[in-house]
């Protein structure tokens, strides 16, 4: 499976084999007319520093399990983009930030396959300055670890996103 396959062998309404995919955006079944768009997902990833080091999580599961990742998630149906880090945040570090605490830094494109499910997300990249360094995990299914890493120590290759390398690379690197 890659971001170019169907994922669907029969069309979900009328079974049917002949149908297009056209780049796993838009399924069309010539059978039954049933149309579905694979559109993108939003999500978000929150860059933490304290004085001149970035927090990473380390991640405990596919895809990329062992990989440096940032804190973040999916944004849910109805929440805005700042809600959604601050639930996110809460849920894997147990730590409550308020939304006007995050400083918007860029957008960028991800891929995640997820159970042979490839999804397109578009990433909202924030900003969140700390005070000490001092946290700890509390989604441990998901996270493995926490690194905090001196920005001129960074080595890129050791993130799993292509989205977090991107905006680690073009705005943090020391
Ligand atoms: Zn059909």
């Amino acid at each position: 499976m890659d971001f170019q396959t169907s994922f669907f062998t029969y069309c979900p309404n009328c079974q049917s084999t002949d149908f297009s995919f056209k780049n796993v955006t838009k399924f069309q079944c010539n059978a039954c007319a049933f149309e579905y768009y694979h559109n993108i997902a939003a999500a978000v990833a929150v860059v933490f520093t304290f004085e001149d080091k970035i927090l990473f999580t380390v991640r405990n599961e596919n895809p990329d399990i062992g990989m440096l990742d940032l804190p973040g998630g999916f944004i849910d149906p109805k929440e805005t983009a700042e809600e959604a880090a601050c639930r996110e945040i809460k849920e894997e570090l147990d730590l409550d930030i308020l939304p006007t605490s995050l400083n918007y830094i860029t957008t960028s494109p991800n891929e995640y396959l997820y159970k042979n499910v490839p999804y397109r997300t578009m990433d909202l990249f924030y900003e969140c300055p700390l005070t000490n360094d001092k946290l700890s995990i509390k989604a441990k299914t998901e996270i493995k670890d926490l690194v905090w890493i001196k920005r001129n120590e960074i080595d890129l290759t050791k993130i799993g996103f292509v989205s977090i390398r991107k905006v680690i690379g073009e705005f943090y690197l020391g």
